[in-house]
């Protein structure tokens, strides 16, 4: 048993913009034990009205400043507990802060750059490492994940997710069995067999995480995650498996509601936001304090769950997560506060040892096996498991024998064996049971009971058949009803695949495929997979994400305007530059990776001849010493020296290579994984702006089809009205498409043609456009009534959504378009003089 208290670190995160010097420092005392004192800035300690201090001191086990390392953090918090967990006994790190404090970047990581992998991917590397090194046991592992949000318990890794809205799953649920032992209903516990199988498991859940939040429901900041690694391991032959949990759990944001600030009152103790957070303190206080009989545990899932890792068998750590600045001083003075208590609770872990029944089974059957055979030694005959025809017979007659002796002092002798003093028994109390039936005349009894159990039997059999009937009738009528679903079914997607139909024409001259099958990445996927057979297993990179891929599937699904929308928004997304650094950085490794694995190749085939040519040196050398008859020389050559240092030094390389390219594929996952879930971010944003989109746009316009189309689109002011004119009107012929074909979006520019419909007139419309024709006057005579609206209010909204978020791109760009011309072209640009040829032009021009 190992008796621990809890222990604490304090990480300070980088501030956004400078700190304002002298907000804290960080010192040791004598007994080299650091502390932490937040000093606050005289205007903020006026404030205080019942505690007028300037600093406070808070002691850490330590504290890691704003320069550390997200390596350090692993080396110095997680490795020990990890060491811990697979040495048998339980391990918790949980991250304790307020939202933006970084507890997701210590615990998960940050979704940027490999280098910044946290606690998980990081202890699941070391953990797979070492079950690899240590042959003498024979370990699974496990992972699960939850997320516990208002005092709900949802799986992150079920694979409903997908399908199913959050409120659809089925929640976790707390059991509790007579031992007190807390299980997880619904809670699904997956096996890894490897590194990548683990990670592909923690970037399912985080993305289950990020598209389960919506707006209304910020769960990232008020929801708790818990992932847990499941490690069990055993001896080979051993009876006893060892059990342990590591939970790494990233909490809800620590903030509380009221932050008056105003006049004082700067640490006003106000109610957390959190409920779970306020059991999680109240469960704290509890063990923090002696002679406390009750710990109010069950007061919440989150101390339910964590039971165990909160003065139970477990290693516990706790990372306080603390952002420095002046206007956060407060939330972090209570951090500070809340760990030191945490730091007075014991734990005591205890090794969580158990006894597997299969093998505990195997083990007596030996032992049974082992007693028989002794037996048949000292006995010296063989026992079989049943008694033989004759010997039962043999028995028989001595049971009747004995019961007619009339003989009071007559014994029934059948030796020291258990099997025939059972069947004296079993026979005597058969004899005793058969003349108690006969002696009562039953034979007719049971003959007449019998036949009137047949009468019985009639009435049920007529009932069962009566319902039967019914069932069967009740299964046509849900047949007949499901037929005809079918049918109206059959004949709406015949419906909607026209309308689609009749969309594809609409759009086919101004798409190109979400993801064109030239993509550099899946490219590059590809090629890494027929890659030579050193670096095969990264053929398993392929399909290695398909539970994300899936998810970013979600596009193929999109209308072909929605997905030019799109293109647009994701171009314009603060979130590109990282997604194409990423690639970019993914390009290199895979090109880095592909060459090492040519490398490796070359050096195995090297090894190789060396180790042929050693081997042919060594036949040379016996033959000669046959036909000379000479003794072979005991020592090596100069020259087989030569060969056998050249072989050593290709070894190490090869092993360097090979440890080189290992790690390389660990990060390749890492950033791809990064990759996808950036990729279903934006979606997700896209998809919440398109439906705010089409939601603005039903508001405006209640009336959307009726017979003034044109209502949604016109702008009130004198100048949105112009450019929606120069955008929408007159470029698109865009909206009027049934009757103008392909002309309409020969685009110059290759940019320009996706914001700008038909700026640059086509052959056809050149003509018209040379004479000048001022903008009003090319203002189409069809008026916009003419969109192709299906009556189905989705998809009618979608399609308005699309003309509404084309408009304001179109105008966006315009706007960018006037800023970067000069200023002349642009005060003529926006004159309802210019004509279209001149914007073609400039288009043109740029
Ligand atoms: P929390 O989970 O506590 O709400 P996050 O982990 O999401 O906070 O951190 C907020 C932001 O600060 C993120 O953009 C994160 O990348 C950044 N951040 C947090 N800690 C660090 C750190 N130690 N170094 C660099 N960036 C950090
Ligand atoms: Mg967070």
């Amino acid at each position: 048993m190992v008796k621990q208290t809890i222990q604490i670190f304090a990480r300070v995160k980088p501030p956004v913009r400078k700190h304002q010097q002298g907000i804290y420092s960080i010192d040791e005392d004598e007994k080299l034990i650091p502390s932490l004192e937040i000093i606050l800035p005289r205007d903020l300690a006026d404030g205080f009205v019942n505690n007028k201090r300037e600093s406070y001191k808070f002691k850490f086990q330590r504290i890691f400043d704003q320069d550390a390392k997200q390596e350090t953090i692993f080396e110095n918090i997680a490795k020990p507990v990890a060491g811990s967990v697979l040495e048998g006994y339980n391990g918790t790190i949980f991250a304790y802060g307020q939202t933006g404090s970084g507890k997701t970047f210590t615990i998960t990581g940050g979704a940027e750059r490999y280098s910044d992998r946290g606690i998980i991917p990081r202890t699941l590397s070391y953990i797979f490492e070492q079950l690899q090194k240590d042959s003498s046991k024979m370990y699974t592992t496990h992972i699960s994940y939850l997320e516990i949000y208002n005092e709900c318990g949802y799986d992150l890794l079920d694979p409903r997710h997908e399908a199913s809205s959050l409120e659809d799953l089925p929640k976790v649920t707390i059991l509790e069995d007579p031992d007190q032992n807390i299980h997880l209903k619904n809670l699904t516990l997956h096996q890894a067999t490897t590194e990548e199988e683990a990670l592909n498991l923690l970037f399912l859940g985080d993305t289950n995480r990020m598209i389960a939040e919506t707006p209304m429901n910020q769960a990232s900041t008020r929801s708790h995650c818990i992932f847990t690694i499941h490690l069990s391991s055993k001896e080979p032959g051993s009876a006893t498996v060892r059990h342990a949990k590591l939970h790494l759990v990233d909490l809800a944001g620590s903030e509380r509601v009221a932050k008056t600030g105003v006049g004082g009152h700067l640490l006003t103790e106000a109610k957390y936001i959190n409920l779970s957070l306020h059991y999680l303190e109240q469960v704290i206080i509890a063990l923090s304090e002696k002679h406390r009989s009750h710990i109010p545990y069950r007061n919440s899932m989150m101390t339910s769950v964590l039971r165990d890792s909160l003065g139970g068998n477990c290693m516990t750590t706790m990372i306080a997560t603390l952002s420095l600045e002046k206007r956060n001083l407060d939330e972090s003075i209570s951090t500070c506060r809340f760990a030191q208590r945490v730091a007075l609770i014991k734990n005591e872990a205890v090794l969580n040892e158990e006894i597997d029944p299969r093998l505990m089974i195997k083990r007596l059957q030996k032992e049974i096996q082992e007693l028989k055979d002794e037996l048949a030694m000292v006995t010296a005959e063989q026992r079989t498991e049943a008694l033989t025809e004759a010997e039962l017979l043999q028995l028989e007659k001595l049971i009747t024998s004995f019961l007619e002796d009339q003989d009071p002092e007559s014994r029934l002798e059948v030796g020291a064996d258990m099997r025939k003093v059972h069947h004296c028994f079993h026979h005597l109390k058969k004899l005793l049971n058969d003349k108690k039936i006969f002696g009562n005349n039953t034979v007719s009894n049971t003959v007449s009971s019998e036949s009137k159990d047949q009468d019985c039997q009639e009435p049920l059999k007529e009932e069962e058949y009566r319902k039967l009937r019914d069932i069967l009738k009740q299964r046509d009528n849900e047949i007949n009803i499901l037929v005809n679903m079918l049918k109206k079914e059959k004949k709406k997607a015949q419906e909607a695949l026209h309308l689609a139909g009749m969309d594809r024409r609409e759009f086919r001259h101004s798409q190109s495929p979400p993801f064109p099958p030239g993509n550099p990445e899946e490219g590059q996927r590809m090629r890494l997979s027929s890659a030579p057979s050193q670096a095969q297993d990264f053929s398993i990179l392929g399909n290695r994400s398909s539970l994300l891929h899936k998810k970013t599937g979600m596009r193929e699904e999109m209308s072909l305007g929605r997905q030019e929308a799109f293109e647009i928004f994701k171009r314009d997304h603060a979130d590109s530059v990282t997604i194409d650094d990423n690639k970019q950085i993914l390009k290199q490794r895979f090109s880095e990776a592909k060459a090492l694995g040519e490398s490796i190749n070359e050096a195995r085939s090297k090894i190789g001849h060396l180790k042929e040519e050693i081997t042919q040196r060594h036949i040379q050398q016996v033959a000669l010493g046959i036909s000379e008859n000479m003794a072979v020389p005991l020592m090596p050559d100069q020259q087989e020296e030569k060969l056998r240092s050249q072989l050593e030094e290709e070894k190490r390389r090869y092993k360097t290579m090979f440890t080189r390219l290992k790690a390389l594929k660990v990060e390749i996952e890492h950033l791809q994984l990064l990759m996808d879930k950036a990729k279903v971010k934006l979606q997700k944003e896209f998809e919440v702006w398109w439906a705010e989109e089409a939601t603005n746009l039903q508001v405006k316009s209640p009336a959307v089809n009726s017979l003034d189309h044109t209502k949604p689109f016109l702008q009130t002011s004198d100048s949105q009205h112009e450019q929606s004119q120069l955008f929408s009107n007159k470029s698109s012929g865009g909206w009027e498409v049934q009757g103008q074909g392909t002309g309409r979006f020969d685009v110059c520019d290759v940019n320009a043609r996706k914001i700008l419909p038909s700026p640059c007139p086509s052959p056809h419309s050149q003509k018209q456009s040379s004479t000048s024709t001022p903008l009003e006057d090319s203002i189409p005579k069809r008026p916009m009534s003419s969109i192709p609206l299906t009556g189905d209010s989705q998809t009618d909204s979608d399609i308005l959504a699309f003309i509404k978020a084309r408009q304001s791109i179109l105008q966006k760009q315009y706007l960018q378009l006037l800023c970067s011309l000069s200023p002349k072209s642009a005060v003529s640009f926006a004159q309802p003089s210019t004509n279209r040829k001149g914007l073609s032009d400039v288009l043109v021009t740029r």
